[in-house]
Formats: structure tokens, sequence, C-alpha cells
């Protein structure tokens, strides 16, 4: 039995290589991942084109063989190399969403939906097949397509269908593929959120996998954010956003500046930690470092640009206070709600999200703040 009964799936130091090898070294696709799923939860492999979200999905699934590591799965260990186990795909309590959908068009919404019932791991028998079917078909507003093909739904209801398949056969834990990559921008970001309040609804614990970020930020409960087959950080969405662990992290979920650090070293009150970079001494009240760090070099002070302020200024030479330098507006966007400037600080262009009232034209001098609050030190 697992150590922790509340988690759908375990983890462990999971390595997938694909036989390549670079010289004598043999290249991993996915390279020590361990993360949970925990029970009813929606947790996101997050991560850019080739970092290994689909190879450890569809280790999960048992559709790949992994190299090492463990994976266990409501309680039973579903693979371990030192065990020599390995259960079968089939045996496993998933359901997988493909991008696709995999829906049969040679059958009817109502026998789709039926399928895990007839076929799956949890085959039943008799009229109650119809029975279960059509009242799901019903939860996801289905009931009155029941017997049309399923060639005849649109995008949006081939998902229901498939998600309403694979809640079907009972899963422990449903998979899906980038469920969403094939519809256009509109009717994703509305079936992202009829996606997650099925999942609500249902109380079913989703594993899903995206390259996309707003849609990790907007569905899920936890991101595992992965680079190169590593894990990168798995935490809430606000606190990958607030509080991300490397620049790596910071650069993939919305946008930040990254200012390289020439030296770092602990503030001597207050907490935090003084970053000196090209602009000039930044004090970091968010820090990918304990507050026993020594001093040292390298890294990055990330700065939202919501979290910078800017200030015009009138006169010839501003009083600065703590934590502002002087800066000039290169350009300036304006974007309804708010202004985009880019602003040039001691060389270093700066991005920032301004108040649309602020009058900021290119070439008027300003002040720019960052707020020690919200700006991080990033050891990475
Ligand atoms: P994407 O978002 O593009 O689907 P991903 O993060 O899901 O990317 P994977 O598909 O898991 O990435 O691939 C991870 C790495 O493993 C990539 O470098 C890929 O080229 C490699 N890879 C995947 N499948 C195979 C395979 N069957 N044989 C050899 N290499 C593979």
């Amino acid at each position: 039995m697992s150590k922790n009964p509340v988690n759908s799936i375990v983890i462990t130091e999971l390595r997938k290589s694909y036989e390549r090898q670079t010289g004598s070294e043999t290249t991993y696709a996915v390279d020590g991942v361990s993360f949970d799923v925990p029970k009813g939860q929606f947790v996101t492999l997050l991560g850019p084109s080739g970092c290994g979200k689909t190879t450890t999905l569809r280790c999960v699934a048992g559709l790949e063989r992994a190299t090492g590591g463990r994976i266990e799965m409501g309680g039973q260990v579903v693979f371990d190399v030192p065990q020599k186990r390995f259960v079968r795909p089939e045996d496993r309590p998933i359901a997988m969403v493909p991008q696709s959908y995999g829906i049969w068009p040679h059958m009817t919404v109502l026998d789709n939906a039926a399928f895990p019932m007839r076929h799956g791991r949890n085959r039943r028998r008799g009229q109650d097949i119809r029975k279960r079917a059509m009242d799901m078909l019903e939860q996801v507003g289905l009931a009155p397509m029941a017997d049309r093909w399923a060639t005849q739904l649109s995008g949006g209801q081939q998902q229901r269908l498939a998600f309403a398949r694979a809640l079907l056969g009972d899963p422990e834990v449903l998979l899906l593929d980038e469920p969403l990559s094939n519809l256009d921008a509109k009717l994703r970001a509305k079936l992202r959120q009829e996606l997650r309040s099925f999942q609500e609804q249902f109380g079913v614990t989703a594993l899903y996998v995206t390259h996309d970020q707003a849609e990790a930020l907007a569905l899920s409960d936890t991101v595992v954010v992965m680079n190169h087959g590593h894990v990168e950080q798995i935490d809430r969405p606000e606190r990958l956003y607030d509080h991300p662990r490397s620049a790596f992290v910071a650069d993939f979920i919305g946008s930040a500046n990254l200012l390289p650090v020439q030296d770092v070293s602990p503030r001597r009150e207050g907490g935090g930690v003084i970053a000196k970079t090209e602009v000039g001494p930044v004090l970091c009240l968010r820090s990918s470092v304990g507050q026993d760090h020594r001093p040292g070099s390298g890294g990055f002070v990330c700065a939202r640009p919501e979290n910078i302020e800017v200030r015009p200024v009138r006169e010839e030479a501003p009083a600065l206070g703590d934590d502002e330098f002087p800066g000039t507006v290169e350009s300036s966007e304006f974007l309804g709600d708010r202004l985009e400037l880019v602003v040039r600080a001691a060389d270093v262009p700066l991005t920032v999200s301004a108040r649309a009232g602020l009058g900021c034209r290119p070439g008027d001098d300003v002040v720019v703040r960052f707020d020690p609050a919200t700006t991080s030190y990033l050891a990475s």
C-alpha cells in the first residue's frame, strides 16, 4: 500500500531513455521526475515542447515502459524496476483522453459513451449499461444527441463525449494529453472552463499535459513545471507566478524582467537580499535562497512588468528614493486598460505595465522603482 493513501498517483524518480546515445552518454527524455497527484485534484504537467511531459504521461498510462523509477496508483505499485513490476495499460485504473478525443466514428454517441462499460477493466452487464450511459450524457448535456453518429457532434461536444466516456470507465485518474490543442482560441477558453467545472462536479482526479501556461494556470490545483526532462518547480498557480524558484519558471510563466546579478548579499536588517545589477543595487524581499545564503555572484533579479513603478520627472535632477533609478521611456503602447512601456535604465531595457493615464511618451525621463515586496532574487 502507498504510504500516502490520499494520493491517487505517486511518481518517484521516473526516468525514460529512448536508446539515443550522445557519445557514450544516454539521453533521458524524462530524468528523475517525482511528483504526487492527490485524490480529487487537477494536476498539470507544463513545459516547452520536448521537455518530457507526454513521455511522463505515457509512462503513467503504461503506454511507455520507463527505464527507472516507480509509479504507484490507487495504493498499488504499477511500475517498479527493482521489483520488475509492470502493470499493463488496460489493467491500470486510468482513462486517457487523447488530443484527438479517440471517439469511434462508426458508433453512436450512446455506444461511444457505453464502450468502457462493455469492453473496459470495469466491465458490466445488462440494462444498467444503457441507463448509466444515458445518465452521464444527461449530465454533460449530450442526452438529446444520444442516437446521433459521433461524427455529427461539434468539436466541443466531442470533447464532452470523450470526458463522459472516460468517466464511465470509473478511473482512479483521468489522463489528458493536450485535449484542447486542436481548437480555436475562443473555443479553447470556453472548453477549459467547462472541463474544470466537470472535473469539480464529478470530483475526478486529473493529470493534464499542456505547453500553454494560461491553460495550466486557469485549470490546475497544482502545476508541475518541466524543463529538459527535469522538474523545475511544483506549486499552486499563484505561487508559481509570485514565487518562481528559477529564471526558467519566471520567464515561462507570464512575462518577467530578468536582470543578471553581479553580486548578492543578505541585507543586514529586515530580511531579504541586496542584489547588485547593472541598473544598481536592488532589494529583493523574495528570494529562492534562504537567509543564511552567503554573499556571492550569479543569478537574476526577477521583476514582473506590473510590479515596477514608474513616475514621470519634471525637474532636472530628481531626488531618488530607496530602490529608485533614473530611466528614459523608449516606447509606449496604449493597450486600453494600461500602458505597456519599455524604459531604459542604465542601458537595461525594462518592460513595465503602467496605468493608462500615466501620460508617458518615448523620450520622457522617468524614475523607476522596484517594489522590494514583489521583487525576487533567483539563484539560477
Ligand atoms: P510536446 O509538447 O512537443 O509534445 P513533450 O514535452 O511532450 O513535447 P515528449 O514528447 O515527452 O515531449 O518528448 C521528450 C523528448 O523525447 C523529446 O526530445 C523527443 O524528441 C524525445 N522522444 C519522444 N518520443 C520518442 C521516441 N519514440 N523515440 C525517440 N525519442 C523520442
